[in-house]
């Protein structure tokens, strides 16, 4: 994971010390020693974290924070406070500001790389994120993305033994969160297992002598219902070992006991934040593979799906030596119509013909729109016996009833040819299979049109 990291710092010292640490994990380290030159960097190198002493001479880090998170351009950057370990007004600060999270100084390595981490991969799905919401908000079929100043309150489940760790994670999120509580491993999987809630969060209390929060921790990392919901565990100061065996099993984050408000409330928004991207990047990525093997206009599959899908049936029914037929189907006489009416009208009908078609067809069968008015049907293990049977009864359902649609005097007929084929034999392609059906629609063409011609096999 590599990101470009701007270092802000008024004592030198700091800043290359930083550095040094952060190039040894190739990090790319930009750095700047006072706000005014944080600013200008930011703008030139466009970062993707900035870790931000609080303490300088003139702007100071909470000025340089609100400025950065004030202005569109770069209110998506994610910002690490660097604070001193007594300043807890600092923080409170920072948070107003629109800080992301908090480290303090002197700064411990794990925590350093850990929150760095923890906020790149967030920073990446929200790029992801912007520059799929810009392509398809131009198609305006996606809803945009979810807003950067999200403030709807978070779903967060607590584990611990102790009810009182509970209350008070509880009230440190109060009116932030909504936060449910759960006693033991056993009864929090079990909820997980049955609930409705969509968790955003798992806070897991890894500094527990009554069950192995380690052991909690790589179960909900297993499991589909949870794997990718994110977890924070707390742990105790001196528990190295155990924290370094959770990050690499692939906790999210951690904090360390005694429990900081303000840090717990600043790790719960960015882990909650990363979850809401997330899941909107996934539900964006499922709506695009759909825009691409669909037709807008008629919602039915394009041809490069039925290509991609057909190529796959046919070797499939060679190699199984099951059957297989495709129906070509064409609207008869469609230019007049869209000369005549117009092209709204003309797409009005390739609607109510998508839909007819559909709804005769099996559920087996795929309707696709490969041209202007022309159509495929596969029909997957039918012969041309029964695949012509299909066919028939898609030409009746056309031409049996008017569209109805306004043409200004009235509703229209509308008919269409199909031309049916069937997979010949373990010889047969791909392009031979297709140029049968498409001459056998000539033939219905020819033969009057409003028909079903078989080919020849
Ligand atoms: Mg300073």
């Amino acid at each position: 994971m590599t990101a470009r990291i701007l270092v802000v710092d008024d004592n030198p010292a700091n800043v290359r010390l930083l550095e040094a640490k952060l190039s040894a994990e190739y990090f790319e380290v930009v750095t700047a020693t006072s706000g005014a030159t944080a600013l200008e960097s930011v703008r030139d190198t466009r970062p993707d974290i900035v870790l931000l002493d609080v303490m300088m001479p003139g702007i100071d880090g909470i000025e340089v924070c609100k400025r950065l998170k004030a202005d569109p351009a770069t209110h998506h950057i994610p910002i690490i406070m660097v604070t001193a370990l007594d300043q807890l007004e600092d923080r409170v600060r920072g948070l107003d500001a629109g800080a992301d999270d908090f480290l303090t100084k002197p700064i411990n390595d794990v925590s350093l790389f850990c929150r760095i981490r923890s906020l790149v991969r967030l920073k990446m799905l929200s790029d992801e994120l912007r520059a799929r919401a810009t392509s398809s908000e131009i198609m305006g079929l996606i809803p945009p993305a979810a807003n950067m100043a999200d403030v709807r309150p978070g779903k967060v489940l607590a584990i611990d033994g102790r009810a009182s760790f509970l209350e008070r994670v509880k009230t440190a999120l109060a009116g932030k969160h909504e936060v449910a509580t759960m006693l033991d491993p056993a009864t929090a999987l079990a909820h997980l297992g049955e609930t409705s809630i969509s968790y955003e969060l798992i806070i897991v209390n890894l500094d527990e002598g009554q069950f192995d929060g380690l052991r909690l921790c790589s179960q909900l990392k297993s499991l589909e219902r949870t794997r990718q919901v994110p977890i924070l565990i707390v742990v105790t100061p001196d528990d190295q070992q155990r924290l370094l065996r959770a990050l690499d099993m692939g906790i999210n984050d951690y904090i360390v006991r005694p429990i900081d408000r303000l840090e717990l409330l600043a790790r719960v928004n960015t882990q909650v934040r990363r979850s809401r991207y997330s899941e909107q990047l996934r539900l964006n990525v499922q709506a695009s593979l759909e825009l691409a093997v669909t037709d807008s206009l008629t919602g039915l599959y394009n041809r490069r799906y039925m290509e991609t899908h057909l190529t796959h049936l046919v070797e499939h029914s060679i190699s199984r030596g099951k059957p297989l037929s495709v129906l070509a189907i064409d609207v008869d006489f469609f230019k007049p119509i869209n000369d005549t009416y117009g092209h709204d009208v003309g797409d009005k009908v390739l609607q109510e013909l998508a839909s007819r078609m559909r709804d005769s067809v099996r559920n087996v069968d795929m309707v696709c729109r490969v041209g202007g008015e022309e159509f495929t049907v596969i029909l997957p293990t039918t012969d041309i016996e029964t695949a012509k049977k299909i066919a028939e009864r898609v030409r009746a359902s056309v031409s049996s009833k008017p569209f109805s649609i306004d043409m200004g005097s009235g509703s229209a007929n509308v008919t269409v040819s199909i031309g049916v084929a069937g997979l010949a034999g373990p010889r047969d392609t791909l392009e031979d299979f297709l140029r049968r059906a498409d001459q056998a629609l000539y033939a219905a063409k020819r033969g009057g049109r409003n028909r079903v011609r078989l080919a020849a096999a």
